[in-house]
């Protein structure tokens, strides 16, 4: 099963050497092509490129080329050829958000296919196809309308997101369902202009996606696999997301869908053909050029031998920067830039049990609205700077004070381990253990994480400590704050289900492993 993700990844290794003209197969689905980019150089003026950088020899064609090689200017055999390609492996993937375009609709049920198309867009951000099916099909029994989702509330989202990462797109798709709900009668916009204007959380990528899938709307797509794709077909070798370079994509995946498009071709398969050929054919490592259904009009393929012919200096492109002589196949397309690196982040986390004779509960606070892994749970977490100074039960017992009313009494270091246990104070609760757990590295796409763990105990009371009201909810009674949901205790079992993030269920699973190893604790899954 190929891999799709749906970003701009950086390609490495020069894998295919193109400069040799490829000849079509026998039973190839295009037709010939009408004519060859590389044969439009001009002659007239002379252009003397430079020919060296940084001690490489750079290839002068591409030194010197015309702007309009990037110009996609008769689309017409290469998108026969895309869809016929597209015909035969529509299906391969098994997706079941994909559905043959059926021209009959009624407006109601294209507005359901665009929202099927919108919730499989949304998952497929920055995550494969082969994860987000089991997702998408439980998502839909759970919410099979727009109005289904409309009535849930962000926990239960977040459930059902659990392990999908990026949170924040399943809060997005809640707040735009209750806004389609509210000004659209339920139904997503039936154009891509307005659904980006007025969704939430949807772009130009997306709305035209789900608008000439769904609605049949001469719109183009440009997503990371449609980028790269197009990038090397044209062989535009320059900065991946400047303006100019996005301009000109754009344009290209334009004239796909719009230029003297037959009726018969629908505008959605067209864009899901490109999605699909970026995705298992113009790879990011490995592309399959002879098995590609564009390659003979493809520039970075057909890249010709090197020649000296250079465009009137009017006529010269200004966007690519030039390619060395290392750089000479399809891999070296899109431009290479320098990824930013991670941050680098460290946070000391306390999993806080509270233990009585016959029960034991563990402290989950709740992540604000908005920022990364909003509204979900985790265990007391605190972000270290060079500046910080407690040790670990003093900052255990600033995390706990922080979400709990009573009093609780810290735990004394200097005491033998186990010495607390017997420890008798003012307050009611005190701590009576920590334990170093180790650290929990955890990856996101701008931040490596590091999670101090430890396990911090508390005894006392016939209850775990009464927690807070949270902030913001200053209006609840005492017993409506036990239930604010801004902290939890819960129970092993309950931690499993709880909207916990991966990097939280990884603390969580060290804790589960300690648990079995620490016989002394007797700590038990069940
Ligand atoms: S020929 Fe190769 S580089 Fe060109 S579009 Fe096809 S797979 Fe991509
Ligand atoms: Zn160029």
């Amino acid at each position: 099963m190929p891999k799709q993700k749906r970003t701009q990844s950086e390609v490495c290794d020069l894998e295919h050497s193109n400069t040799h003209q490829h000849s079509r197969k026998k039973g190839d689905l295009s037709s010939k092509p009408q004519k060859h980019h590389w044969k439009n150089l001009r002659k007239g003026a002379k252009y003397e490129a430079s020919t060296e950088i940084s001690g490489h020899e750079v290839d002068p064609i591409f030194s010197g080329h015309p702007k309009s090689i990037h110009i996609l200017s008769s689309p017409s055999p290469i998108r026969q050829a895309l869809l016929s390609w597209y015909a035969t492996v529509e299906t391969n993937r098994g997706m079941p958000w994909r559905k043959p375009y059926n021209p009959n609709l009624g407006s109601k049920e294209r507005a359901q296919r665009a929202y099927e198309v919108w919730v499989s867009e949304v998952m497929l951000q920055q995550t494969q196809v082969i994860t987000v099916i089991p997702y998408y099909n439980t998502w839909m029994k759970k919410f099979p309308t727009v109005a289904h989702l409309a009535k849930s509330s962000v926990d239960e989202v977040n459930a059902l997101w659990k392990g999908l990462g990026y949170y924040s797109r399943g809060g997005r798709l809640l707040d735009a369902a209750q806004i389609i709900i509210r000004d659209y009668q339920g139904k997503l916009p039936d154009n891509a202009k307005e659904m980006e204007a007025n969704i939430p959380g949807i772009g130009r990528y997306s709305a035209g996606a789900i608008s000439s899938i769904a609605y049949g709307e001469r719109v183009p797509v440009l997503d990371g696999n449609v980028h790269r794709l197009l990038s090397r077909f044209l062989a535009l070798h320059a900065l991946p997301k400047s303006k100019a370079t996005l301009d000109t994509l754009w344009a290209a995946a334009t004239a796909m869908v719009k230029d003297e498009v037959n009726d018969m071709d629908h505008p959605g398969d067209i864009n899901q053909a490109l999605i699909e050929l970026g995705s298992t054919i113009c790879k990011i490592r490995n592309p399959s050029c002879s098995d590609c259904p564009l390659n003979a009009w493809c520039g970075a393929y057909n890249k010709p031998k090197r020649q000296q012919s250079v465009p009137d200096i009017e006529d010269l492109c200004t966007l690519c920067e030039p390619l060395t002589e290392e750089q000479n196949g399809v891999m070296a397309y899109p431009m290479k830039v320098k990824k930013r690196k991670a941050r680098i982040e460290v946070d000391a986390v306390s999993v806080i049990e509270w233990r009585s004779v016959d029960d034991r509960q563990f402290l989950l606070v709740r992540r604000p609205d908005n920022g990364l892994l909003a509204g979900l749970y985790e265990f007391p977490a605190t972000s270290l700077d060079s500046n910080h100074t407690l040790n670990g039960p003093g900052l255990a017992l600033q995390q706990l004070l922080d979400v709990v009313e009573d009093s609780v009494t810290s735990y004394n270091e200097e005491f033998p381990r186990g010495f607390q246990r017997e420890y008798s104070g003012a307050s009611e609760y005190h701590m009576v253990d920590v334990v170093p757990m180790g650290n929990v590295l955890h990856t996101f796409s701008h931040i490596k994480k590091t999670y101090l763990a430890q396990w911090v105990v508390i005894e006392g009371g016939i209850k775990p400590p009464q927690l807070k009201c949270g902030p913001g909810q200053p209006e609840l009674n005492h017993e409506e704050c036990r239930t604010s949901r801004n902290a939890l205790w819960l129970s092993i079992s309950e931690i499993t289900k709880a909207n916990i993030s991966t990097g939280v269920s990884k603390i969580w699973k060290l804790f589960l492993t300690m648990g079995e190893q620490e016989s002394n604790c007797s700590v038990s899954t069940q």
